[in-house]
């Protein structure tokens, strides 16, 4: 089948129709969390691919059972949740899209069976009058475009649309117009918020156990081969990227690189104004049965303009986490990641945020600042004595690749030939684990779906720093909450 003809082109002639595509004859995927694996299924699963090679690197070793991906990457986890709650319409029907996947449940060979799916709702709220952040910015230029209050009402209104089209998802939404009916709903005997819904079409997945589903099914296609081992750079010419480096001096060779390594992305491609690390708390507390039993009807619980948030627990254990600006972690390489230009003159270091976590560091903690935040969670949402003083079983900081607005950012290099990214996941994108990977191969073949044209783009910016934050970029979605521009260091040391 001709590449072009695969695709599938729109007719109408106000839209702009996909650019001529040839498949590369090897494609190699950098990093194995939910960008890197879902496309690696996207593309063995098209005829177009067929003749392509397709290999997947990551610092994990997936023949070791219990370690792929990386154990730190963000797409592994106990829980993440799945949800259409989004402000944004396409990222809401994206989200139904991906739902649809994830309530397939009736073979245990189904993505949510065998507990990896819970449709156990989601109570998303919001503040009226958002808490002021401990060290607000005075800069108009760190000011987020929608308030957390923003976010859900319009998220509401998006609810509202796609359940309209399907009664018996309608009949699962209700309004919370005040903190008694959200307490209601959240039956705990804890509130958070000043208005809210109640989405019982929601839910949380079990995110290392998608993923290990996930690469079966890859590794099922038999198309795709998986190397082990850390890329330290990217292999280039004067005008395309030609391969990647491995750090034990090996050098995989592809006609096509998509770099896809989540938040580590920045320490091997320069993304200066497109996407910075930041590093988000959690807290997991062990609770016992009698508690976990207490707890079965619990909702999700997600505050937008706090940014915190309690899945239900699971196996004795309740997860509290944040959303938020998260904490920066200014790196100095020595191997710098490939600069913005053919042309751009290269210097001998370079500081980018890269993830701090506790695989190389386990005595790492979380800065008591964020501890803080997640025992106000508690405090809130599950107000109940005996956890009051519990300690934590285990924190984690686990890293986002963000933007600015909270979209991803899935396109060709602009100026590098050869090179793909699939990154700026903006801390939501693991719900699209079953569907990311097909709208991936798309703008692969250079037909973006048009409802993310402009926003997936690489972005004509340049770089700028807020002037007295130190902060290059932030996320302005309204869902964050904390503080902007923390520096983990810092915060660490407080
Ligand atoms: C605390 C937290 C809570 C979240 N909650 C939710 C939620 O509730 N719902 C939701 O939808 N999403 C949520 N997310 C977001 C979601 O988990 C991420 O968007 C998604 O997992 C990102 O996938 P990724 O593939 O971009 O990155 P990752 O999963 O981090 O994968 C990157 C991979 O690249 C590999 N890699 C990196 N560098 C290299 C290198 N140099 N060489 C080889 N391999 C490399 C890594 O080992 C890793 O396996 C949350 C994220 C966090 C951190």
């Amino acid at each position: 089948m001709a590449a072009a003809a695969a695709s599938s082109s729109s007719s109408s002639s106000s839209i702009p129709s996909p650019r001529p595509f040839s498949p590369p004859s090897s494609i190699l995927i950098i990093g194995s969390g939910v960008f890197g694996l879902s496309t690696a299924l996207a593309l063995a699963s098209r005829d177009v691919f067929a003749q392509s090679s397709i290999t997947v690197v990551d610092r994990s070793d997936p023949s070791q059972p219990g370690a792929f991906p990386s154990p730190d990457a963000a797409s592994v986890d106990t829980s993440r949740i799945i949800r259409a709650d989004y402000a944004d319409p396409a990222y809401a029907a994206l989200g139904d899209e991906a739902q649809v996947q994830w309530r397939k449940q009736e073979k245990p060979t189904d993505l949510g069976a065998q507990g990896r799916y819970h449709e156990a709702g989601l109570l998303l709220v919001g503040d009226v009058t958002p808490p002021a952040p401990a060290a607000a910015p005075a800069s108009e230029g760190l000011k987020p475009k929608l308030t957390g209050m923003d976010y859900a009402r319009m998220s509401w209104a998006n609810v509202l649309s796609l359940a309209s089209k399907d009664s018996r998802l309608a009949a699962r939404v209700r309004e919370l117009p005040n903190p008694d009916a959200i307490r209601d709903a959240l039956g705990t005997g804890g509130s958070s918020g000043s208005w809210g819904y109640l989405n019982n079409n929601s839910g949380w997945g079990n995110a290392t156990a998608s993923m290990a589903w996930f690469l079966d099914t890859v590794k099922q296609t038999g198309r795709v081969d998986f190397i082990p081992g850390t890329v330290i750079s990217l292999t280039h010419n004067d005008t395309t990227v030609t391969g990647a480096k491995l750090s034990d001096g090996r050098v995989l060779s592809a006609d096509l690189v998509v770099v896809a390594a989540g938040a580590w992305t920045g320490g091997l491609v320069d993304l200066a104004g497109q996407a910075v690390a930041t590093g988000q708390v959690l807290g997991y507390m062990d609770i016992t049965e009698a508690e976990q039993e207490k707890l079965a009807k619990m909702p999700v619980m997600l505050n937008l303009s706090t940014g915190l948030f309690i899945i239900p627990p699971a196996d004795r254990v309740l997860k509290i986490a944040r959303h938020a600006y998260g904490y920066i972690n200014p790196t100095t390489l020595n191997n710098i990641p490939l600069p913005l230009s053919p042309q751009t003159r290269t210097t001998s270091s370079t500081t980018v945020s890269l993830p701090r976590t506790s695989l190389a560091d386990p005595s790492l903690s979380i800065p008591a600042e964020g501890a803080a935040d997640l025992r106000r969670a508690l405090s809130e949402m599950i107000p109940w004595p005996a956890l009051r003083d519990r300690p934590f079983s285990k924190t984690r900081l686990c890293w986002y690749s963000d933007t600015a607005t909270g979209d991803f950012l899935i396109d060709y290099h602009p100026r590098w030939q050869g090179l793909f990214v699939a990154t700026g996941d903006s801390g939501h994108a693991f719900k699209f684990l079953p569907v990311i990977g097909d709208k991936i191969a798309d703008c692969i073949m250079r037909d973006c779906p048009l409802e993310f044209r402009g926003k997936w783009d690489w972005k004509a910016t340049t770089t700028t720093t807020v002037a007295g934050s130190g902060v290059t970029l932030f996320t302005k979605d309204g869902s964050r909450g904390g503080t902007p521009g923390l520096v983990l260091a810092n915060a660490l040391a407080e």
